[in-house]
């Protein structure tokens, strides 16, 4: 049996007039994340991880912001087909840990609910993908409001 790590960042400037879209789930907020698709640094975190774990490469690969057909794709859109391509290559996920560094609004209301939108999409149980919120404690761009950061580790078998 074969095991596979992959480490997956994003990085979304927080903006007025755009949705907070993370794991697909639309959070209530006065700010959303500026993006080529609708900006879900979470979904696009977990895909990376995945991207890199099995060595296909990076999102843009897949997905170029320089491509009009999919401004303001769903990223689940994206998640799924990139998890698509790594079932192709016959691995599967074994579990997924993601942090979202956000300083507001305040998450932990959501996490169920992004958590089983990720599962659907991921087809993974719901004990093998931990979502958790951290602020940015006041400091730095996360701190001050001006982005949302995510961190993802990703396990994969074959
Ligand atoms: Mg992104």
């Amino acid at each position: 049996m074969e095991f596979r790590i992959g480490t997956g960042y994003d990085i979304h400037r927080l903006v007025e007039g755009r949705k907070l879209i993370l794991g697909g789930i639309q959070i209530p907020h006065t700010l959303g994340c500026l993006g080529h698709s609708d900006g879900d640094a979470l979904s696009h975190a977990i895909a990376d991880a995945i991207l890199g774990a099995t060595a296909m490469g990076d999102i843009g690969q897949f997905f170029p912001d320089t491509d009009e057909n999919i401004a303001g794709i769903s990223s689940l859109t994206i998640l799924s087909e990139i998890c698509s391509e790594m079932k192709k290559r016959y691995w599967r996920i074994v579990n997924i840990d993601s942090t979202v560094v956000i300083e507001k609004p305040k998450l932990a209301g959501y996490i169920p609910d992004i958590k089983k939108k990720l599962v659907r999409i991921l087809g993974i149980p719901e004990d093998a993908i931990g979502v958790k919120a951290k602020t940015g404690e006041g400091l730095g761009p996360v701190g001050e409001n001006k982005c949302v950061e995510v961190f993802v580790s990703v396990l994969l078998q074959r």
